[in-house]
């Protein structure tokens, strides 16, 4: 019961609610301590010509394999959840700034180049991550350190997508 309730469940991972409880119970640990705190924000590039050309079943496929993608990356200690639709988030507790970059890149080139989905899909699946971390940009709340995040993506999909952007 309790499995469920915190789960999604296409892809298995943490659903939204559980993830904002982590984040806020893990931000106000975080204020205290000394040690930073990561977040990635991920959205896959042109999600919907993936369902348009392969269809929706074939689309939450696609998310179901991403999902694992995300777990295998990151540690046992780190929260990967579902954050809607096509959006990932990833919460990197002990983390600072490189070592959120070297994982947010990871997960990059693992997509880009594992996601051909046995040759049946016409383009690689590609993803945009946005970067914020907890020391470098002092975010006054946890909505912050997620906005933060949501900023930079924004910047990795106008700028030609399939790629990494801290924060600045
Ligand atoms: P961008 O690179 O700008 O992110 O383009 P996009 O097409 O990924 O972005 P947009 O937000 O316009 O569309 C997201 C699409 O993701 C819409 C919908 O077709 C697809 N999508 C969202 N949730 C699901 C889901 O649960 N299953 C499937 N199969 N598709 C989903
Ligand atoms: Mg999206
Ligand atoms: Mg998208």
């Amino acid at each position: 019961m309790h499995e469920q309730a915190i789960r999604d469940e296409l892809t298995g991972l943490y659903n939204y609610r559980y993830f904002q409880k982590v984040l806020q119970r893990d931000f106000a640990l975080t204020a205290r301590g000394k040690s930073d705190y990561g977040c990635l924000i991920i959205d896959l590039d042109h999600f919907k010509k993936v369902n348009d050309n392969h269809g929706h079943a074939f689309g939450d496929m696609v998310l179901n394999s991403i999902g694992r993608i995300l777990r295998e990356e990151a540690r046992d200690t780190d929260v990967v959840a579902r954050y809607g639709g096509e959006e990932f988030v990833i919460l990197l507790p002990d983390t600072d700034i490189d070592g959120s970059i070297i994982i947010a890149e990871r997960i990059r080139s693992r997509i880009e180049s594992h996601l051909h989905v046995d040759g049946v899909l016409k383009k690689q699946v590609t993803a945009s991550i946005g970067v914020s971390s907890f020391r470098p940009h002092n975010p006054k709340t946890p909505q912050q350190l997620l906005f933060f995040a949501d900023k930079a993506l924004y910047r990795a999909k106008s700028k030609q997508r399939n790629r990494v952007v801290v924060y600045s």
